[in-house]
């Protein structure tokens, strides 16, 4: 970026799940003008570094774990929840981190998958490349999955998440929903076929009550 020189080369691109920012020297506030305030709640920032790294630790980065930094954010676009920087830097937005944070249940899986999005930027060194591609955002995600699958985590999650983007007609060159979408199908067949059981165990209690008209009344109250 251009307020550090030499180290601009390091600084700056627009990675991530939008355009990037970044550090190294300077403070981080100075950092980046995507970034309109990095947010110390120590408590909130240790329980993101303790999930970024429990991802770090199913890649081949995890030598590196204690290298990586984890930064709460407030983006000027409200849109963006998360950014790789380069050089092991990793940023969050601070809603999605504090909504994850106060409600697990509901919240963590958002979370973890801004982490593992980000973190396979950074392992795929996107952030060296000065422009964001839809190819690049799709590799991420490749990843993301991938990872998310050698954590025993629900991969089904993502493909509901584009799922919604797509009904509501959310989509963008950078973030092709339907591509994005398709991807996260093939990667998690598992949740496609648990779908396919779950449809097939309700035509089958359908056709059941259909052929035993007291089954029904007893189910179904009047
Ligand atoms: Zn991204």
């Amino acid at each position: 970026m251009h307020h550090l020189g030499t180290l601009a080369v390091l600084g700056f691109f627009l990675i991530a799940c939008a355009p990037q920012p970044q550090r190294r020297g300077a403070s981080l506030q100075s950092h980046s003008p995507e970034i309109i305030s990095i947010v110390d709640d120590l408590k909130i920032q240790s329980f993101v570094t303790m999930e970024g790294r429990r991802i770090l630790e199913v890649t081949d980065n995890r030598d590196q774990n204690r290298e990586y930094r984890f930064y709460l954010a407030q983006f000027k676009n409200p849109n963006w929840i998360g950014a790789a920087a380069g050089s092991h830097v990793i940023y969050v937005q601070i809603k999605a981190a504090r909504n994850a944070y106060l409600n697990r249940q509901v919240f963590l899986p958002g979370l973890r998958r801004i982490l593992a999005h980000e973190i396979a930027h950074d392992l795929l060194n996107h952030p060296k490349n000065r422009n964001n591609s839809a190819a690049e955002e799709l590799e991420a995600d490749r990843l993301g999955i991938i990872l998310w699958k050698r954590l025993g985590w629900d991969c089904s999650y993502w493909i509901q998440q584009y799922e919604t983007k797509q009904k509501k007609g959310i989509t963008s060159t950078l973030y092709p929903t339907e591509l994005q979408l398709r991807q996260a199908r093939s990667l998690c067949p598992e949740a496609e076929e648990r779908k396919r059981d779950d449809l097939k165990k309700e035509l089958l209690e359908a056709d059941l009550l259909h052929k035993t008209p007291g089954l029904e009344r007893h189910l179904i109250p009047r």
